[in-house]
């Protein structure tokens, strides 16, 4: 890969988005406001960036919902969706490099990531729905000689996506994509700490040829933008990934106004078992070191809390602890950079709060713990390591969304499975085991929506991805997905 004066070259050519997409056209905000949008990577105000409101919010989902009444994407024959939406991505190929450098400039993680990562996957999710949207069958009915009755799946109407910070355009595309092969508008509404690639994504919808009004982007704040589109009228679902508190708030919107669907996809405090038979320690090692600190830790399905077998559990960690301190924060932008910024001062306090309690908890920090890279002015934390954690402890209970990896032994196989149940949470879990039978029986005990068997986070488009328990309901991904964003209608015809 090329050289961080590349990379540096590449942002200062960029002309960073900064307005919103509403019904086909770049905006200001209706108040004029901007928010400053500050890159983790050395603390600077990148640009100013549209501060939308409810004003805004109301302007755009009547776009959508003029663009969704008149049928102008809904109606549009299957074959010329499908060549729009292939159009979309390959223009976010064409631009790889330019997002993937917003990305990294924006959240603060390694560029060779946002390029080898989060772009490609927001190309073949695209690329999976626009394939499928003309697989999509209805069923006939039993019927009898004189009924014909048949389903058909038909889109909800308007969408309100919104979307978080730690992988901003992938988790966009993941509700995007399958609520646009659907037939359905869409308003989404990035997070506030990076919006620029949801910016970008609008401006580059309107150069495939998506009809105006279909994809509008409004960027601006949780409690004023995101609130309004929870509490709209005329939004028929929101579709949210982010943290609990507001899944919450999400769902009293609902019922406070025209009682939308709400999908939720939300935190966890993902496992990963290490059994005594673990068939392969090295593997299983960089697993759990990179299934923690993978994207700074900041990753809904983080592998946070490593549950190893009492008899292999020092030389397990020692092997874990020797990849780890390899892993270094550093530029962002650099090209050998594996390990970034975290996303906000606000997101590293957080983190350095949790290292500071598990060690008042009396759990044993045996890597890392302290902030890092401070002259740089960005927010960066060591990846760190902390032994022995009880399971009581806030570490091993509460999601910290950063680096911070939470180590427990224990004896029986049962012990493990009962620990690993013991959360709130049941977004991911990951186990390690030569025994067949256990590794089914672990996998079905288990109460969480993804379960990986000798590997970490080994599953991609095809397979629904979502949480048990308070990690959220409602799958992104697969055609699971797809059916989310519709609605089914019985139609019966009597024949005469
Ligand atoms: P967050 O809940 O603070 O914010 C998510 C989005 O909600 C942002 O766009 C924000 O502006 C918006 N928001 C905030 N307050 C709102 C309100 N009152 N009304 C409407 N919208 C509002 O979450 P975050 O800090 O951006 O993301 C971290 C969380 O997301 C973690 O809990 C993480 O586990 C979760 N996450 C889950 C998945 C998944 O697929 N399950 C993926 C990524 C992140």
């Amino acid at each position: 890969m090329t050289s961080l004066a590349h990379f540096e070259e590449v942002a200062r050519a960029i002309e960073l988005p900064r307005d919103a997409v509403i019904d086909g056209r770049l905006q200001p905000s209706l108040s004029g406001r901007r928010f400053d949008n500050v890159t983790p990577r050395n603390g600077t105000v990148l640009n100013g960036v549209a501060e939308c409101d409810t004003a805004d919010i109301d302007a755009a989902v009547a776009s959508g919902r003029r663009a969704f009444e008149d049928g102008r994407w809904r109606n549009l024959h299957y074959r010329d969706k499908k060549r729009a939406l292939f159009a979309l991505a390959d223009l976010i190929k064409r631009d790889a490099e330019t997002l993937a450098v917003l990305e990294s400039l924006d959240v603060g993680k390694p560029i060779k990531n946002a390029l080898k990562g989060d772009i490609p996957g927001v190309v073949s999710t695209l690329r999976y729905y626009a394939e499928a949207l003309d697989k999509i069958y209805g069923e006939v009915g039993p019927g009898t000689s004189d009924r014909f009755s048949f389903t058909v799946h038909e889109p909800l109407g308007v969408i309100g996506a919104i979307v978080p910070w730690n992988f901003p355009l992938l988790m966009a595309m993941w509700k995007v994509a399958p609520a646009l092969a659907m037939g359905n508008s869409v308003v989404l509404k990035p997070a506030e700490q990076p919006p620029l690639t949801a910016l970008k994504l609008g401006q580059l919808a309107l150069e495939a040829g998506l009809p105006a009004g279909v994809l509008n982007v409004v960027p601006g704040f949780g409690a004023t933008a995101g609130k309004a589109l929870g509490l709209h009228m005329d939004v028929d679902m929101i579709a949210f990934t982010g943290s609990g508190a507001v899944g919450r708030l999400l769902m009293q919107y609902s019922g406070e106004s025209n009682l939308k669907r709400v999908s939720l996809e939300l935190g966890g405090k993902s496992p990963q078992i290490v059994f005594a038979d673990c068939p392969d320690l090295d593997a299983a090692a960089l697993q759990a070191a990179w299934g923690i600190f993978y994207n700074q830790g900041e990753v809904c399905t983080a592998a946070s809390r490593l549950l190893v077998h009492e008899d292999i559990a020092d030389a397990f960690l020692d092997k874990v602890l020797a990849i780890a301190k390899g892993i270094v924060p550093g530029d962002p932008l650099e090209p050998a950079t594996s390990f970034g910024a975290m996303v906000s001062a606000e997101q590293m306090q957080t983190a350095l709060r949790y290292i500071e309690g598990a060690a008042q908890e009396g759990a044993a920090l045996r890597l890392g713990g302290k902030r890092a890279r401070i002259d740089s002015g960005g927010f960066y934390v060591e990846p760190t390591v902390f032994d022995s954690v009880a399971p009581q402890a806030a570490l091993a209970r509460e999601e910290v969304f950063g680096p911070v990896l939470a180590v427990t032994r224990f004896r029986e196989p049962d012990e493990a499975i009962r620990l690993a149940n013991d959360t709130v949470y049941g977004l991911a879990a990951g186990l390690w085991t030569r025994d067949v039978s256990l590794a089914h029986r672990a996998a079905r005990e288990i109460r969480a929506g993804l379960v990986w068997v000798n590997g970490w986070d080994a599953c991609d488009i095809t397979m629904p991805f979502g949480g048990f328990k308070q990690s959220g309901f409602g799958r992104d991904r697969s055609l699971h997905a797809l059916y989310k964003y519709a609605d089914l209608k019985s139609v019966s015809i009597t024949i005469r």
